[in-house]
């Protein structure tokens, strides 16, 4: 794997900065602010994605702040440029689904992915602008969903990774009824400046844990575990190497304005006297298709590729990992081109280690 692709598999837009909760780890800048994406911007997107959609999979992941606070009319407008075959996803707090939310994801065909962090109690951190819990309301939205039989993913963010937790996680999401699940642990990105350093044995424990669970009862698709048996499998049978598709995708985000950030949808709305605004373009001037070809160009991104040939390099997880996470090293390392972060070490390093201690814990006794 060397280098960016040129043609994504996803684009990740920003249809407005607004969120209308305060969540305590996010990373966001501009939540407060109720910037919109301009339908221009989104027909100008739908120019190149449209050719890629018709030729292979093609995904639009609405994104925030929230997306849902942009409203159905406007959302609808800047859905209308996108052809047939582009599939839209959307990742939302939940806060504001309703039945009129359903109907609108079941006629534009849009997959849902709710953020969810377990049981009310480990929800501490989700919270309104005024400071009160979002739980209900998030549970509201996720009820709404399964009344309209609309599937729906989640994702949850883990602030302490730790023994115990990883079960009682998985068996709230078995209730809940994702269908995939995602787990992020918190990250130290953006304006969220809390420490994600953990104690490396417990974050470990946490990992096994949940396999673990997951094994006793795998019927949601559970994103990190799934993707690291993938890889011992292909580790097994000699292929390790192969499993990383052979250029990064450079998942463009485009904000609200149509500039364009690849690789981190957390870069975005940021700026640093040594890397400018970190975008590489601006869908309103070039077109995506042509800020991609170029985006190796972007100063920044340069410096990110030197970072992951240094990972290749160095560390014996680079075939699991691909070395990408360019926003964890800016906002722990301040730079792009050194390897190992907080957040590697918590969500690739130990999350390996963690499935290969649960399979030492768990060999027959023969072998
Ligand atoms: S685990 Fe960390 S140091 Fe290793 S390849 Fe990934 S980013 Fe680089």
């Amino acid at each position: 794997m060397r280098g960016l692709a040129t043609v994504p598999t996803y684009v990740v837009m920003q249809p407005t900065t607004l969120c209308n909760l305060d969540c305590a780890y996010c990373y966001l800048p501009f939540r407060a602010k109720d910037r919109r994406m301009p339908v221009r911007v989104a027909e100008a997107v739908a120019a190149s994605v449209n050719p890629w959609a018709r030729s292979g999979r093609f995904s639009v992941v609405w994104h925030g702040g929230e997306p849902l606070a942009a409203g159905r009319e406007h959302l609808a407008a800047l859905i209308a440029p996108f052809g047939p075959e582009v599939e839209h996803h959307v990742q939302t707090n939940a806060t504001l689904i309703d039945d009129a939310w359903c109907r609108f994801f079941a006629e534009h065909r849009i997959r849902v992915s709710v953020s969810v962090d377990g049981p009310r109690e480990r929800n501490e951190d989700r919270v309104t602008r005024a400071g009160r819990p979002a739980y209900d309301r998030i549970v509201r939205g996720v009820e709404a969903l399964r009344r309209h039989g609309l599937p729906f993913s989640a994702l949850a963010v883990v602030g302490r990774p730790e023994p115990g937790l990883a079960r009682e996680l998985y068996d709230y999401f078995l209730d809940l009824g994702p269908d995939v699940l995602g787990i992020n642990i918190e990250e130290a990105e953006g304006v969220n400046t809390r420490s994600n350093r953990h104690d490396a044995a417990a974050v470990t424990a946490f990992w096994a844990e949940l396999v673990a669970a997951w094994r006793r009862d795998p019927r949601i698709h559970l994103r990190e575990v799934e993707w690291s048996l993938r890889y011992v499998a292909a580790v097994l049978d000699g292929s390790g190497d192969d499993l990383l598709p052979r250029r990064l995708d450079p998942i463009p985000t485009v904000g609200h304005d149509g500039s364009v950030t690849v690789l981190s949808p957390e870069l975005a709305g940021f700026t640093d006297p040594r890397y400018g605004d970190f975008s590489s373009g601006n869908v309103l001037v070039t077109p995506l298709g042509e800020i991609l070809a170029d985006a190796e160009r972007t100063p920044w991104v340069g410096e990110f590729l030197a970072g992951v040939e240094s990972c290749r390099a160095s560390c014996p997880y680079f075939g699991f990992c691909g070395g990408g996470h360019a926003a964890n090293r800016y906002f722990e390392l301040g730079r792009f081109d050194g390897t190992e972060t907080e957040h590697c070490r918590n969500s690739k390093i130990r999350l390996l280690e963690g499935v290969l201690e649960h399979a030492r814990d768990h060999r027959s006794p023969a072998a």
